[in-house]
């Protein structure tokens, strides 16, 4: 397949705002594609990847040195930045520049797809001495082939941003639409899967049922995802008998173990096996050959025996050197909640119950608030670095209640309430999986603008246009936030929204929605400033979520909810 011929529809789809357009683009790109290795690279080329989204490796090519591979063929360097300045995106910079330069895409064989995918992968693994110019070399090796708008693309795909507003939600509708396949299982492969491309490779090549699609050791599964309970009262109508859960105020794990090999993934699926050394011990030591589970991962205070603060989990995650040293100031511990493989055995589509026993009968205990209790406050102050949730199974609300404050009382932040019949449904928010907490929940909003500062913030950014999603990812400005912020974060802010502009509006600067940040409220109005219908009161911000991403902000249903919940509560 021709690289020409996919960009040609990547403009349509850019040029369209609307997603059903876009989607319907992508379907016609389908209806060219007759190899299936081919439309496994369209996919990831249209998300801005040449990886798997499972798969960390990133290209890592920064603007620099793609701007020196095409000056390396000609285009005047002067010209380009101007250029750049002008549109604000380099691969209409290249496009426009690149027509003038002589170079030789009249004369060799056009590119394909192929080359173009292999390419790029093979500079992102060059590595040592020379490595710069090998992977100049290679990049302005392509551009020298490339017409205006391939070179458009080309120069966006390096930088892993095409622009084009493509993103998984749309691929699979569009691959539902196009295979006949219902969505909703399309999005449970996926969600099992990440990787976009290889499913639409075997739905092309007729192999949905290929094992290759199934769960595996060492390819994280997004996480299932829990809903708001309206009440304890309410969440025990509609489940009956239910499994009541401390929450851990932590950030989730999911560690896969086949004999000695081990590896945590972290709630966004990046490996943070290397941060977690004593996890991964202690993991090596249950007696099972092979196994997922998930937990959350918290810092425990050894002389209080209360978690201590988010922030320190997040130093501990994020730690690449001195490991050691910060592993003896912040202890961790794994409370292990869910198990979803164990030697050779998937155990997502079990019930929760059953998945449960297989978790208790590894460790040989419960952790039953009845039955065990006071071990476990006895084990509060404990060495220990695996352990199973606390649990409490019921259909009383009075008793349910009781365990809740227990809860509260140890230090963690509220309970979840498990319908025990349940599946494991991998990435998607369901109502058999319900949090509950004392105060209204906090949302994970992401910064889609900054104002500049004045005054005391004249260095900074002053304040930040945050918004939520819906389900197909479209964004939604819900409020403006600039309390809840220290120097050292404004700081921080600023230098990260330095490189992730998208657009200069004079007064504020519009970025890419990377940074996502936790923010308290003190209510949801409806409101008509935003085009959502709501706004948040007073939000200030509580900390930041590096720990997610802009997929796993919360939703505007979710918006809905709380400020229905709210109205319940006044
Ligand atoms: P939220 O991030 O607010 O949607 O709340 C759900 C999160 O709570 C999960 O993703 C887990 O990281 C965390 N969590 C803490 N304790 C538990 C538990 N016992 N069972 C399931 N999830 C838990």
């Amino acid at each position: 397949m021709l690289w020409k011929d996919v960009c040609k529809i990547f403009d349509n789809i850019e040029k369209t705002t609307k997603r059903l357009e876009k989607r319907d683009y992508f379907i016609k790109l389908i209806e060219m594609v007759k190899d299936p290795e081919d439309l496994k690279k369209i996919c990831y080329i249209a998300i801005g990847r040449v990886y798997p989204e499972y798969d960390e490796r990133e290209l890592g090519i920064g603007e620099k040195l793609l701007i020196n591979s095409v000056v390396s063929i000609g285009i005047n360097k002067n010209e380009l930045l101007e250029e750049i300045k002008k549109t604000g995106d380099i691969g209409f910079a290249i496009e426009r520049l690149i027509g003038k330069v002589k170079h030789g895409y009249l004369l060799y064989q056009p590119l394909t797809v192929d080359e173009v995918y292999k390419t790029l992968r093979r500079v992102g693994e060059i590595e040592g001495e020379g490595s710069q110019k090998k992977k100049i070399r290679l990049i302005s090796g392509l551009f020298l082939r490339a017409t205006p708008i391939e070179a458009r693309y080309l120069a966006r795909l390096i930088l892993e941003d095409m622009r084009i507003g493509m993103n998984v939600p749309t691929i699979l509708e569009a691959l539902s639409i196009y295979f006949n396949i219902p969505k909703e299982r399309l999005e449970k492969i996926y969600a099992i899967t990440n990787d976009i491309g290889l499913l639409a490779e075997k739905l092309l090549k007729n192999e949905l049922d290929s094992d290759e699609l199934k769960l595996k050791l060492f390819r994280p599964i997004k996480p299932m995802l829990a809903q708001i309970a309206p009440s304890i009262e309410q969440a025990i109508l509609e489940m009956g008998k239910a499994q009541f859960e401390t929450k851990f105020d932590g950030a989730r794990v999911q560690i896969h173990k086949s004999g000695n090999n081990v590896k945590i993934y972290s709630r966004r699926l990046e490996d943070v096996t290397n941060a977690l050394p004593e996890i991964v011990n202690a993991i090596k030591g249950i007696n099972v050959d092979k196994l997922i589970v998930e937990g959350e991962c918290v810092a425990i205070d050894k002389n209080t025996g209360k978690p201590r603060p988010f922030q320190d989990i997040l130093r501990r995650f994020r730690r690449k050197y001195d490991i050691s040293k910060f592993m003896k100031e912040i202890n961790l511990r794994v409370y292990l909640f869910d198990i979803l493989y164990k030697d050779g055995v998937s155990y997502i589509d079990e019930p929760f119950k059953k998945r449960r026993e297989v978790l208790e009968s590894i460790f040989g205990y419960e952790n039953d608030f009845k039955k065990d209790r006071k071990r476990i406050e006895e084990e509060l102050k404990a060495d220990k670095i695996i352990d199973l949730s606390y649990k409490l199974v019921t259909d009383n609300p009075e008793e349910a209640r009781e365990f809740y404050n227990w809860s509260l009382s140890i230090g963690h932040e509220g309970v979840m309430i498990k319908n025990l019949n349940a599946p494991y449904t991998p990435g998607s928010r369901v109502r058999t999986m319900y949090k509950f907490k004392p105060t209204l929940e906090s949302l994970d909003v992401v910064i889609t603008k900054a104002k500049r500062g004045m005054g005391k913030r004249k260095d900074w950014y002053g304040s930040f246009e945050i918004a939520v999603r819906d389900e197909e990812g479209n964004l939604y400005p819900i409020g403006h936030v600039g309390t809840g912020l220290t120097e050292e974060d404004l700081e921080y802010l600023k230098q990260r929204i330095d490189k992730i502009i998208i657009r200069d509006l004079g007064e504020e600067v519009e970025v890419k929605p990377e940074i996502v940040v936790e923010v308290a409220y003190e209510e949801i109005q409806k409101s008509d400033k935003y085009p959502c219908g709501f706004a948040l009161r007073f939000p200030r911000v509580v900390r930041f979520r590096e720990d997610k991403g802009v997929d796993d902000i919360n939703t505007l249903d979710d918006v809905k909810e709380i400020y229905m919940i709210q109205r319940g509560r006044n």
